[in-house]
């Protein structure tokens, strides 16, 4: 068999492949039944019916996303490569894919509807992703992506343990989320260094926190920042003078109506 990779003046075919390139996290998922799985994640609702994927390289996921009925899918991929692989190999999607990069780009770019969004993430950028998502949360009612497992466990855990961290308090917000299933590195082209989880993220009721939002991400930040001391201690930066039961504990022991609480005391005492 010949291939014609590399040579950027050969005509377009079939054999053409993306090379996996580092600095993009692109590790190419080339497992089909895990990718099924991870499209069937997505649960389908009456009242949204775009989705968007973050950053499809070859299709993988694409490919099934685009045999469901019950979504639009649209993709945004910074790689110029895999998009000129994407325009070919399904050039029905075409008006469909942008070109560029999803942390400098903004869903109303797209519609003021609500999107679902979809994706084998970039390890490397996954917690940027997560904050963007946070800004636009009244737009993305349901997210399903697969990142380093850790990470993966992390968003998913609950209060009481070490995994919980700024970023499980932050999405829990606003998110129930759910640890899907795990994916050994074999799964994918190159083998990442890491294992692999997928979650689910589905909005809940809380339009806004019953709190100033700004001081309650302060709030965690600094909690979180020195998360083996108690409360007491950890947020002595703040410079307020607190009494609270709360003061006694550790940060990663507070759940989220905790710190919207623990906020509000902050909050009077700054006066
Ligand atoms: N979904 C594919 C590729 C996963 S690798 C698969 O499962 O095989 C991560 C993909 O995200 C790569 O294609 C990479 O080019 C793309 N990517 C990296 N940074 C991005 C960004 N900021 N915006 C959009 N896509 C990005």
């Amino acid at each position: 068999m010949y291939h014609f990779e590399g040579f950027s003046d050969s005509p377009p075919n079939i054999l053409m492949k993306v090379r996996a390139k580092k600095h993009l996290g692109q590790h190419f998922l080339r497992d089909q039944a895990i990718a099924q799985r991870i499209v069937d994640s997505l649960i389908p609702h009456q009242d949204y019916t775009r989705v968007l994927e973050i950053g499809p390289g070859m299709g993988v996921l694409t490919q099934y996303l685009l045999s469901k009925d019950d979504f639009e899918t649209h993709v945004i991929e910074v790689d110029h490569e895999s998009v000129a692989y994407l325009k070919e190999h399904f050039p029905t999607l075409s008006p469909r894919i942008i070109e560029g990069d999803f942390l400098r780009w903004q869903l109303s770019q797209l519609t003021d509807e609500k999107v679902a969004i979809i994706g084998n993430l970039p390890y490397n950028i996954s917690s940027q992703i997560f904050f963007r998502v946070l800004e636009q949360r009244d737009q993305v009612p349901e997210v399903v992506c697969m990142l380093q497992k850790e990470v993966a466990r992390r968003i998913a855990s609950p209060p009481g343990n070490k995994e919980y961290g700024i970023l499980s308090v932050f999405l829990q917000a606003f998110y129930d989320i759910e640890y899907l299933f795990s994916v050994p590195p074999g799964a994918f082209d190159p083998p990442p260094k890491v294992n692999s989880g997928i979650i689910r993220l589905l909005r809940n009721q809380t339009a806004r926190l019953d709190c100033d939002e700004k001081l309650f991400f302060r709030v965690i930040k600094t909690g979180f920042n020195q998360r083996r001391k108690t409360l007491r201690n950890a947020l002595k930066p703040l410079g307020v003078e607190l009494d609270s039961p709360y003061l006694d504990q550790r940060a990663e022991q507070l759940s989220v109506e905790d710190f919207v609480k623990l906020t509000k005391l902050v909050e009077k005492a700054m006066g």
